[in-house]
């Protein structure tokens, strides 16, 4: 085999390392995002519950306000009742404080059904704070992994990039810039063998002559349909036709 195709092959393995490694480090911040998801709606739950828990606490002092006044407001009546010398306004006075003990009864009846709905929240803030812990422990877990990942991801990539340039200073500089405009356009195809007389990376049929040439390996041939590099190793098929160009 031509010894510019062997070290293009070398170079397209690295590049393709390279361009996964590339990718995957992009696909970080995905999974980071993922990583965070459950974590902020568990977070999402959390405040609605503790929210719903100020409600009930609110409404429940207003109420213990309603009360407090309403029993002043009883007080009141009882000191104008004992000044009174008139008796209708006595008997008017006793029905203000049997209005406001009737409106006391009503509220700390509320006052209790909120102290139940109180006590019932107080669990699903509980729950939720421990589905959020969890889901803070995971986040944690997930992230610590990713960073992992990505340091050794970074470290792979370092060490193919010094191997790369290493050998693509082996590489004449027409060659080598062909292969890269080739292999922005096309990825890892940019050089690829001859499988059944068909090019490896567009599939079409090569014409005869072109094979030959890659088989005599004296030059660097390129597919007439797609313009990747082209190279034929014996562990190819070709087919019997072309071998009597041969
Ligand atoms: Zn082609």
């Amino acid at each position: 085999m031509l010894e510019v195709i062997e070290k293009l092959l070398i170079l397209r393995e690295r590049d393709r390392i390279i361009l996964e490694t590339e990718a995957e480090l992009r696909g970080l911040a995905t999974e980071r995002a993922a990583a965070d998801t459950r974590s902020h709606s568990a977070e999402q739950a959390h405040e609605a519950a503790k929210h719903k828990a100020n409600e009930i606490e609110t409404a429940r002092k207003q109420l213990e306000l309603e009360v407090t006044s309403n029993e002043e407001s009883i007080a009141k009546f009882a000191h104008q009742q004992l000044e009174t010398k008139d008796n209708k306004e006595y008997q008017a006075f006793a029905r203000e404080i049997e209005h406001c003990r009737k409106k006391i009864s009503d509220l700390e009846d509320q006052e209790l059904e909120l102290m139940v709905q109180a006590d019932e929240q107080a669990e699903v803030v509980a729950t939720a704070q421990k589905d959020l812990d969890a889901a803070n422990a995971d986040k944690a877990a997930a992230h610590a992994a990713i960073d992992e990942r990505e340091k050794n991801l970074q470290s792979l990539l370092d060490d193919t990039n010094t191997q790369r340039d290493e050998i693509s200073e082996q590489v004449d500089d027409s060659t080598l810039d062909r292969y890269e405009r080739l292999l922005t356009n096309k990825g890892p195809s940019a050089v690829s063998g001859i499988d059944h007389a068909v090019c490896g990376h567009c599939h079409m049929k090569l014409p005869p002559q072109v094979i030959v040439d890659c088989k005599h390996g004296e030059k660097v041939n390129f597919c007439p349909h797609c313009g990747v590099i082209i190279y034929y190793t014996s562990k190819m098929v070709l087919e019997a036709a072309v071998d009597e160009y041969d």
